[in-house]
């Protein structure tokens, strides 16, 4: 130790406490690494040859066994900061000081504290005041070399990996189901059980679509699934244990069950709280994706398309609910359709009537987001019989007969476009003959003459390899006809379609994913009835249109007709023979009962038919009172006169009440001796008036 770096060391800093900071990057070296470990703690001795005494020096190892690579885990480190900030240190000691932190900036900002705490720092090479500018500038270089060293070992690690990742070579941990066999390659997994699981779990996504119907099913029959333990004392036995979604996501994502290598498609990137994160790479940024590497469960193909039906039922729970796979609900087009008003997801909502459930389909999204309303909800049973019925007549036999005879049509067109291509084969094929004779007829000494024959022998010879190989082509793409076989099973589906789909026993789910096989989505727009505009999955489109469904009040309304007839009767009639006229013809309410007077009436105002008191005004009848006035009699004899045919009257209640009809010129009076009912006879001949109505003994 020199004289100046004891010159450093003042009564001041020897008031304070010396600290020791001790670290190992990672157990292992704890461990093995024990040389270091007790250098560590062979400062100790230096620091009382400065001068500080034994019980006042404090050993800080809290941190062995953790990286430096950031201070945020590091508890005692930042303890160390803390003491030094608080200004009760007087010097830190520590093997090689630069590595108290492999982050230049936690190293910075320690010399800094030191700085302002006037704290020394010492490591094996001597004793420093970060005060002091120079001290302060090697420190800082010792800081910056040691992250560069550190840069360096990673870099040059990193590179030895990606080189052997790049060729495919880098050992990998493969995922269940592979195994490296004694030769070091890639193959499925000797155990036949763990091979049928994963090959089970593809059949099962293959057939559902989704990785939780997968779930699903394994757990409904109670399979269960391996998993390799992939650390501790007993990494790489396998246990079985139930399914989990995570897992079946993680497989089909998992691009090594189709035979593929690759590398980089997950990134760590550290948080600002110093904490790492796992990040998923897209695959057109992964460091090295080579198909068809190794063995696997699935072809590449099957594994692109795993993806994009996960990518699609990804979306449904998403944002926008857009192609969900399907569900046991009777809803037909859940997941299928577009709302013709705002362009967005449409989603099924249901309602049991009758104890049958029934779909509605609704825009809701908008509405929840903001809570405005609805922007359309339409009843879907109408809807889902449309769908059903076009889908039958789109797959009926008549329907395939004619797509099949249009492709024969076309075939025998393209066997006429194959006769004009062989002919220009032909021709090359002379011209090319030609060119060569010429070629050879001519002197070869006439060297000018020769090279420009042969390269026209040569670019003839060109163009008919070139017409031949364009008709090969041509050729092997007509050949893709249907033979006799095809043509009977495709016939055979379309009797079978209309069967399968009518049949009761078919699950709703199963029907569903017939739909989904024809069509690409539905387009709904609420209008004066339901336009539907259908995309089926080969480009071509549909429009129907569904009338509403009744309301309600509008299914219990009557038939028009029914209040037409009312209004006819009502001229003749009380409302109860009305009802008895109309029962008589089994007519029926629109609530599905029979009439009754009190239906009658209440029609009869609800539609604003004229009652029948005001058509009898209407036709000049005289009330009862009136008719007493007119004729200076009693209301009672009126009555008894009317009884008795004297008077003509019209009921227009059930209870026999009256309007009575005038009686003319001659008005009858009080004659005593005739009887009642011969005043009547006479009366008879004397009336023809009002045939309309009736008259009411
Ligand atoms: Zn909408």
């Amino acid at each position: 130790m020199t004289e100046e770096t004891h010159q450093k060391v003042k009564a001041t800093h020897l008031k304070r406490n010396a600290y020791l900071y001790i670290r190992q990057s990672t157990p292992r070296q704890v461990i093995e690494n024990t040389e270091s470990t007790k250098r560590q703690y062979a400062l100790r001795q230096r620091a009382v040859a400065l001068g500080w005494p034994e019980d006042r020096i404090i050993v800080i190892d809290n941190d062995l066994g953790q990286s430096g690579a950031s201070a945020a885990d590091r508890e005692g480190f930042q303890r160390l900061v803390t003491e030094v900030s608080l200004g009760r240190a007087g010097i830190v000691l520590g093997l090689e000081v630069s590595r108290l932190a492999r982050n230049s900036t936690d190293w910075h900002r320690l010399l800094e504290i030191c700085a302002l705490a006037d704290a020394l720092i010492l490591d094996e090479d001597g004793v420093y005041d970060p005060a002091h500018f120079n001290d302060r500038l090697l420190l800082g270089l010792k800081g910056t070399m040691s992250e560069a060293e550190l840069h360096v070992l990673r870099s040059r690690l990193r590179g030895g990996i990606l080189n052997k990742a790049r060729r495919g070579e880098l050992l990998i941990r493969p995922p269940i189901g592979l195994a490296y066999n004694p030769e070091g390659v890639l193959a499925l997994d000797p155990d036949q059980q763990v091979q049928h699981s994963l090959r089970l779990l593809f059949e099962t996504f293959r057939r559902t679509g989704s990785a939780m119907a997968t779930v699903k099913a394994f757990h409904n029959q109670a399979l269960l699934f391996p998993r390799r333990i992939s650390g501790g004392p007993q990494k790489g036995d396998l246990v079985w244990g139930s399914l989990g979604h995570c897992q079946v996501l993680r497989i089909l994502h998992n691009p090594r069950y189709a035979g593929a290598f690759v590398f980089g498609r997950h990134h760590v990137r550290k948080m600002a709280d110093g904490h790492s994160k796992i990040i998923a790479v897209v695959q057109a940024d992964w460091d090295t994706l080579i198909p068809g590497a190794h063995a696997g469960y699935l072809s590449w193909e099957d594994y692109k398309q795993n993806e994009q039906r996960l990518h699609e039922s990804a979306q449904a729970i998403g944002g926008d609910r857009r192609r969900s796979p399907a569900r046991e609900g009777p809803a037909l087009l859940q997941g299928l359709l577009v709302c013709g008003r705002c362009g967005g997801r449409m989603t099924v909502r249901y309602h049991v009537r009758y104890g049958r459930l029934y779909p509605d389909y609704l825009c809701q999204r908008e509405g929840i987001e903001h809570a405005q309303p609805y922007c359309q909800q339409i009843p879907g049973r109408g809807i889902d019989e449309a769908i059903g019925q076009l889908l039958v007549e789109a797959v009926s036999p008549v329907a395939l007969e004619v797509a099949l005879s249009v492709q024969q049509e076309l075939q025998s067109r393209l066997e006429d476009a194959d006769r004009l291509r062989l002919k220009q084969v032909e021709r090359a094929q002379y011209e090319a003959d030609l060119a060569r004779r010429r070629y050879l007829r001519v002197d070869p000494d006439n060297r000018l003459v020769a090279d420009s024959l042969e390269a026209e022998w040569n670019s003839k010879l060109r163009t008919l390899t070139e017409t031949q190989q364009e008709r090969e082509r041509q050729h092997a793409q007509d050949r893709q006809v249907l033979s006799a076989e095809q043509r009977a099973s495709i016939l055979a589906l379309a009797t079978n379609f209309p069967r399968l789909w009518r049949d009761p026993n078919t699950p709703d789910r199963e029907r569903k994913r017939m739909v989904r096989l024809l069509v690409e989505d539905v387009t709904l727009k609420r209008d004066e009835d339901i336009i539907l505009q259908i995309r089926f999955k080969g480009g071509a489109t549909k429009t129907i249109n569904v009338p509403l469904p009744l309301n309600a009040w509008q299914q219990r309304a009557t038939n028009p007709e029914v209040i037409r007839e009312i209004d006819r009767l009502l001229e003749r009639h009380t409302y109860s023979q009305i009802a008895s006229t109309l029962n008589g013809r089994a007519q029926l309410s629109g609530e599905g009962k029979p009439f009754t007077s009190h239906i009658v009436a209440r029609i009869r105002q609800k539609y604003g038919l004229a009652s029948r008191y005001d058509r009898l005004r209407k036709a000049g009848m005289l009330t009862l009172r009136e008719m007493a006035a007119l004729l200076g009699i009693t209301s009672q004899r009126v009555k008894i006169w009317h009884r008795n045919g004297v008077l003509r009257g019209h009921a227009y209640t059930d209870k026999n009440e009256c309007l009575y009809e005038h009686p003319g010129d001659n008005l009858p009076c009080k004659a005593q001796g005739i009887k009642l009912s011969e005043r009547c006879r006479a009366n008879e001949i004397a009336s023809t008036a009002t045939q309309e109505v009736q008259c009411e003994a």
